[in-house]
C-alpha cells in the first residue's frame, strides 16, 4: 500500500490541541491509500487562540477539507461560512469542507454514532431513548437521533454547566425536528428507571467510566437492564465500560464508542472526496 505525495495531493487533517493521539491520520490515510485517491490527512496542533488565522490559511492554500477537536470546535462553528442542519443544533462542528473558498461545516460525531447503532444490528427509529450526560457528545448524538427519527430522547445530566447549555438544546430538537426531548436531573433516580423502563436504548454519553476512572459507572440500580434493552457508551477507552460490563452481565445487548469514532470519520472522508471508507479493513486493522 504505497502512498505518493504528488502537485495534485489535497490536503486534508486535524486542527485541535493535543492532537498528536489521534487516530485519524492512520484511518484517513489508509482509506486514501486502499482507493488510490491522491489525499493526504496530516495534524495541526491549533488550539482557539490561532484557530482563524490557520484557517485563513488553509482557505486561501485550498486545501480540500479539516477536522476540528477539542478545543475548536465551537469557534469553528463561528467561523463557517455555512453550516449543515445537524451542526446548526448542535453549535458545533467537527469537519469542514472547502468549496471553492467557501468552508462547509458539518458535525458528523452524531452520524457516526447512528451508523455504529445500525453496525450493532440494531435500530432505534421510532423509539425511545434514555441518553446520560450533556456535553458535546451527547449533544451530537442526541441531535442526529433527533433527526433520524428517533421518537423521545430523555437527557438525564448533572446540573453543571452543561445543563443549562442542554435546556437550549432540547427546545432546539424540540422546534427542529419531531423528536420529543427533555431534559432531566440525573439525581432524579425515580424518572431515570422510568425513562429506562420505556426506553428501547440507554446511552451513556458522559465522561464517567473513561481510564483512568474505570471504575466509575452512572447506573446503580442493576434492575433497569432488562434483557431486550441495548446499552451503549460513547466512550471507547476501555473497550468495555463498567457500564457496559454490568449490562452484559444481565443480558442486554452492549456496544462501546469504537465504531462511532470510526464511523464520525467515514462521513468525512465521504464529504471530502465523495466516496465510502473502506472501514472493513480499516476496522481489522486499527479497530479490532
Ligand atoms: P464534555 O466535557 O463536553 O462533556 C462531559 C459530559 O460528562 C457532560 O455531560 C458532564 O455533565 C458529564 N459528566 C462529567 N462528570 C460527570 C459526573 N461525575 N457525573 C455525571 N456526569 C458527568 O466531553 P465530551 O466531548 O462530550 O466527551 C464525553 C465522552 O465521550 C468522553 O469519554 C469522550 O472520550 C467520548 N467521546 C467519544 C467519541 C467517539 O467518537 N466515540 C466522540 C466524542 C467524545
Amino acid at each position: 500500500m504505497e502512498h505518493y505525495i504528488t502537485g495534485n495531493t489535497k490536503l486534508t487533517g486535524l486542527l485541535g490541541s493535543p492532537v498528536a493521539h489521534s487516530i485519524s491520520p492512520m484511518m484517513h490515510n489508509m482509506g486514501f491509500s486502499l482507493l488510490g485517491l491522491d489525499y493526504i490527512y496530516l495534524c495541526f496542533d491549533v488550539g482557539t487562540d490561532n484557530l482563524k488565522t490557520a484557517v485563513e490559511g488553509l482557505k486561501v492554500m485550498g486545501v480540500k477539507g479539516f477536522n476540528c477537536t477539542m478545543p475548536d470546535k465551537n469557534l469553528m462553528f463561528e467561523l463557517a461560512d455555512e453550516v449543515s442542519p445537524a451542526a446548526k443544533i448542535i453549535g458545533a462542528v467537527n469537519t469542514v469542507l472547502n468549496e471553492d473558498g467557501k468552508l462547509k461545516a458539518y458535525n458528523t460525531d452524531g452520524m457516526g454514532y447512528m451508523r455504529a447503532v445500525k453496525d450493532a444490528g440494531h435500530n432505534i427509529i421510532g423509539k425511545n431513548m434514555t441518553l446520560l450526560g450533556a456535553g458535546g457528545a451527547a449533544t451530537a448524538v442526541c441531535t442526529q437521533a433527533a433527526l433520524d427519527g428517533v421518537a423521545s430522547i430523555n437527557v438525564f445530566s448533572i446540573k453543571d454547566q452543561f445543563y443549562t447549555r442542554a435546556e437550549n438544546l432540547v427546545e432546539r430538537i424540540n422546534q427542529n425536528t419531531n423528536c420529543k426531548a427533555s431534559l432531566y436531573d440525573l439525581a432524579d433516580k425515580a424518572t431515570l428507571k422510568e425513562s429506562i423502563d420505556n426506553s428501547a436504548i440507554l446511552t451513556n454519553a458522559t465522561s464517567v467510566g473513561m481510564a483512568p476512572n474505570t471504575d466509575n459507572c452512572l447506573i446503580d440500580d442493576e434492575d433497569v437492564f432488562r434483557k431486550d434493552l441495548i446499552v451503549s457508551d460513547v466512550i471507547y477507552n476501555p473497550r468495555e465500560t463498567l457500564l457496559l460490563k454490568k449490562a452484559k452481565e444481565k443480558g442486554c445487548s452492549t456496544f462501546n464508542g469504537l465504531y462511532m469514532l470510526l464511523y464520525q470519520g467515514a462521513e468525512a472522508f465521504k464529504i471530502w472526496t465523495g466516496k465510502e471508507m473502506p472501514v472493513k479493513e480499516i476496522k481489522e486493522k486499527y479497530f479490532s
